[in-house]
């Protein structure tokens, strides 16, 4: 008798836009974007680009993180409402770009340096 009732209000829970909470499965999302171990774009999971941390409910950009860049996204990000959109505007914001580059350069550097001492 009740079944009916139930079904409706799933259905327009799920017309929703934005989330309250941070989703794991957009992590598992691609986009083309900068890496530091590619050297043009190339299709990378937001898993390897962001860091979801419950505890805090925030999030971490491992790149500008890594680049120790200044910004929210490298100490820990938040919003009270989430939302997707938001991960993949930050991959086109300069700050983040820059943590790329840095983030090669590094590579680089100790690549050289490994290569060095294999072929001593
Ligand atoms: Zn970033």
């Amino acid at each position: 008798m009740s079944k009916r009732k139930s079904t409706t209000l799933q259905d327009s829970s799920a017309k929703k836009k934005s989330a309250a909470n941070f989703k794991t499965e957009w992590l598992s999302e691609l986009v083309e974007t900068d890496t530091p171990t590619t050297k043009t774009k190339a299709p990378t999971k937001l898993g390897d680009i962001f860091t979801y941390r419950s505890k805090s409910d925030d999030v971490v950009c491992l790149y500008c993180k890594d680049a120790h860049a200044s910004g929210d996204f490298a100490t820990g990000k938040r919003w009270d409402d989430w939302k997707i959109d938001y991960l993949k505007r930050h991959v086109t914001q300069k700050s983040h770009p820059d943590s790329v580059s840095t983030l090669r350069l590094q590579k680089n550097r100790r690549f050289a340096q490994t290569t060095k001492r294999e072929c001593r």
